[in-house]
């Protein structure tokens, strides 16, 4: 490509593809270095203190760390500080050291693992669950399991990176963003032609923090003799009068097939996990490969047993988390900000185009608010947005920083599309 940067702009960079995997990585890092030297390098930030509500960053090409408050962590409840949760990982680590040694079937499977897997399925009223070491594992290994070439998956065009990739060797039928009459329009049409249909959808959307019509889609979904997926990794922990998520908003405990989901946000620690009946777990747990032939979780997962716990002992941090995403929520809406219909700690703020998206970014963490720009391929090429994720431990005097530094931005760059209106 070799465009000096100074000349080059994001148009040059759109359809990276070289010839062979040296020539498109060389390209690729031409458009790293052009993100560079605009200053919009708002990438694999180094954070040198803990996940928290604020944190110590080492910004590009800076010798000294940054303060900034931190909108970017799905530790939402702040459970990875929790002191509870500590004590439970150090216990796990003292007894049975930091590694688990084999995969499940052949030596790896040990009785944290089978305590979680209970655990996991009892939180949400079923008998059996499958740990995988994360939730994209979980989401891509269990629907790559179950789905072949004479099935169909049915998806929500906003699922998840890992639904897309579990579905590569199967059909795939896309609808638009919850809407119920493109979904019962690709049911009707895939009607006695396959032999599975799988709908599966997000319980709260990772973008767009919105939820999903469940009740709706169960509804359609049974109607047409489908199965039903949900993936609930932002749900957990924050939605639903006891957090389990979206499952319990709408009371659908027997009307999905199989949920899914992950212990890296509101559970502070990592890897995912699949519960449904006990044919569909034992059947993944004897033929699916990333569970089979991969190293199961350390002991450090005995502090995911605690935060199960706390769930229903503490629930004080959701209702803090609650307040919190009221306030910061609207506070933006009042400065004119379009925060979408967001019902979760995800809130975007929408601005539109890339470079835009990027700017905002990189004038916020100026600023001292460290937040996601999010772009294509993430969520359509228009519809960039700075991604603010809220915390139980946002102390209103840093929600107020945020909210500043976000007015602020917007006296320069117009995200609200307030200042052209007027
Ligand atoms: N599903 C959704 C909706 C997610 O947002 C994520 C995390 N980005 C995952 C699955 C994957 O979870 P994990 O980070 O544990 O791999």
């Amino acid at each position: 490509m070799n465009i000096p940067y100074e000349n080059a702009s994001f148009k040059d960079f759109e359809n990276i593809e070289g010839q062979n995997i040296y020539t498109t990585a060389s390209q690729f890092k031409d458009y790293l270095d052009f993100l560079k030297v605009n200053g919009h390098l708002n990438y694999r930030i180094e954070s040198l203190s803990p996940c928290g509500p604020e944190m110590e960053l080492l910004l590009p090409g800076d010798d000294a760390p940054t303060r900034c408050v931190c909108l970017v962590s799905n530790d939402y409840l702040g459970f990875s500080q929790h002191p509870k949760i500590k004590a439970a990982v150090i216990d796990g680590v003292q007894r049975f050291g930091t590694g688990s040694g084999a995969s499940p079937a052949i030596g790896g499977h040990f009785v944290y693992h089978q305590q979680l897997e209970e655990k996991i399925a009892g939180f949400y009223k079923k008998k059996d669950a499958i740990l995988y070491t994360t939730g994209y594992t979980a989401n891509s290994a269990t629907l790559q399991c179950l789905l072949h070439k004479e099935d169909l998956a049915i998806l929500d065009m906003s699922v998840h990176a890992s639904v897309y990739e579990g579905c590569l060797k199967t059909n795939v039928k896309t609808f638009l963003h919850n809407n119920m009459e493109m979904l019962e329009q690709v049911l009707k049409n895939a009607q006695d032609k396959y032999r599975t249909k799988m709908v599966v959808i997000d319980g709260v959307y990772s973008q767009d923090g919105d939820i999903a019509c469940l009740e709706k889609i169960a509804e359609l979904t049974h109607k047409y003799g489908a199965y039903l997926v949900v993936d609930d990794a932002h749900g957990i922990g924050v939605v639903g009068d006891t957090g389990r998520g979206v499952i319990e908003m709408f009371n659908a405990f027997d009307q999905v097939d199989i949920i899914t989901g992950t212990f890296s946000k509101a559970l502070g620690n990592i890897g995912g996990y699949v519960i449904a009946g006990n044919e569909i777990i034992t059947y993944l747990k004897f033929q699916s490969k990333q569970h089979l032939f991969s190293t199961t979780a350390t002991p450090a997962v005995m502090g995911i047993l605690k935060a199960i716990d706390l769930i229903d002992e503490e629930p004080q941090w959701r209702a803090k988390l609650w307040e919190n995403i009221d306030y910061i929520k609207q506070g933006l809406i009042s400065l004119g900000f379009d925060v979408g219909t967001t019902a979760s700690a995800v809130i975007p703020v929408k601005v539109g185009d890339i470079p835009k998206t990027l700017e905002a970014g990189r004038l916020l963490l100026k600023l001292g608010v460290y937040t996601n720009p999010i772009m294509y391929p993430a969520v359509s090429k228009k519809n960039s947005r700075i991604r603010l994720n809220v915390m139980a431990g946002h102390t209103v005097a840093q929600l107020d920083r945020v909210l500043a530094a976000f007015k602020q931005v917007d006296e320069q760059l117009d995200i609200s599309g307030n200042h052209l209106k007027s």
